[in-house]
Order: structure tokens, then C-alpha cells, then sequence
């Protein structure tokens, strides 16, 4: 399989619901490394400026309209170093555990088509996060 028929499955539209609302968006120390580095400033004062803390762990914080204070103008401003999170979605270890994970995602993201046999999902998932993990992505 090529990782073309992963893009028959989810073509992003860029119409940023997941950079919306509710859950948050978590970051790895290496993530906010990265992007403390992505925009010019240290681990630390990206953590006081741009993170809030989510029970036990940080996520990014959210602006007043309620999208992820990164989203502007209709873009990801820290998109090549966008938190790990950003960067797999929707192809995520709870979508092997139970296919219909990634139907119910799919509700509230119209990248992902919905019209394929889970068996082809779950090939381009498990073939996405094998690439991911190899660094291939
Ligand atoms: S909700 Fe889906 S289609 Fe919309 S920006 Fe996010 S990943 Fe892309
Ligand atoms: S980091 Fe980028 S992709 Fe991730 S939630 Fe924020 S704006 Fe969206």
C-alpha cells in the first residue's frame, strides 16, 4: 500500500474544528521544545504564555473564540512543529482498538470519509502510525 490511499481516506479541508473548543490540546515536553524554538522563545516562558495546564498535563491554550490560541487566519501558524497530537490526527491508536472511533471522529471532521470498509481503514491507520513511528512522517 502507498501512503496515497491514506489520502483517499482524509483530505484535510483546513476548516480548523479541531483546533477548536473543548478537550485541548496536549503537548509533550518535546513539542513545546520545539515550538518554544518555532517562535523564539525558551521551554519555560512558553509554557507561562501560551499553555494551560489540564488536570496533569499541558495543553495549549485557547484564544477568546475559543480556537487554539496557534489558529489564525484560517491557518496553523505553528504547523511544522504542531504538537504531535495535531500531527496524527485522525490516524490514532484508538481507531485499531475500535473502528467505529473513527466514524464518531469523523462527525466532527469532514476530512475523513466515512464511505470505505473498515478494513481499509484500518490498513492506512496502522500503515500511518508505522510510518510515524519509523520517522518517515
Ligand atoms: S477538522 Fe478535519 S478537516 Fe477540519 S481542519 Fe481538522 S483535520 Fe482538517
Ligand atoms: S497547534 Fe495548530 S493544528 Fe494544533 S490545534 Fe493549534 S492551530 Fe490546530
Amino acid at each position: 500500500m502507498s501512503s496515497d490511499e491514506s489520502s483517499d481516506i482524509f483530505d484535510c479541508q483546513q476548516c480548523g474544528e479541531c483546533c477548536r473548543g473543548y478537550g485541548g490540546t496536549y503537548v509533550t515536553p518535546e513539542d513545546m521544545q520545539a515550538i518554544a524554538r518555532y517562535i523564539n522563545t525558551d521551554p519555560d516562558t512558553f509554557g507561562r504564555q501560551y499553555c494551560r495546564i489540564s488536570g496533569s498535563r499541558a495543553v495549549l491554550a485557547q484564544g477568546e473564540n475559543s480556537y487554539c490560541i496557534f489558529w489564525k487566519d484560517k491557518i496553523c501558524t505553528i504547523h511544522p512543529v504542531k504538537p504531535r497530537m495535531c500531527k496524527a490526527w485522525p490516524f490514532i491508536r484508538s481507531v485499531l482498538s475500535d473502528v467505529g472511533n473513527w466514524r464518531a471522529m469523523a462527525g466532527s471532521c469532514p476530512g475523513m470519509r466515512t464511505d470505505v470498509s473498515d478494513e481499509k481503514i484500518l490498513r492506512c491507520v496502522r500503515q500511518e502510525i508505522e510510518r510515524r513511528e519509523k520517522g518517515q512522517l
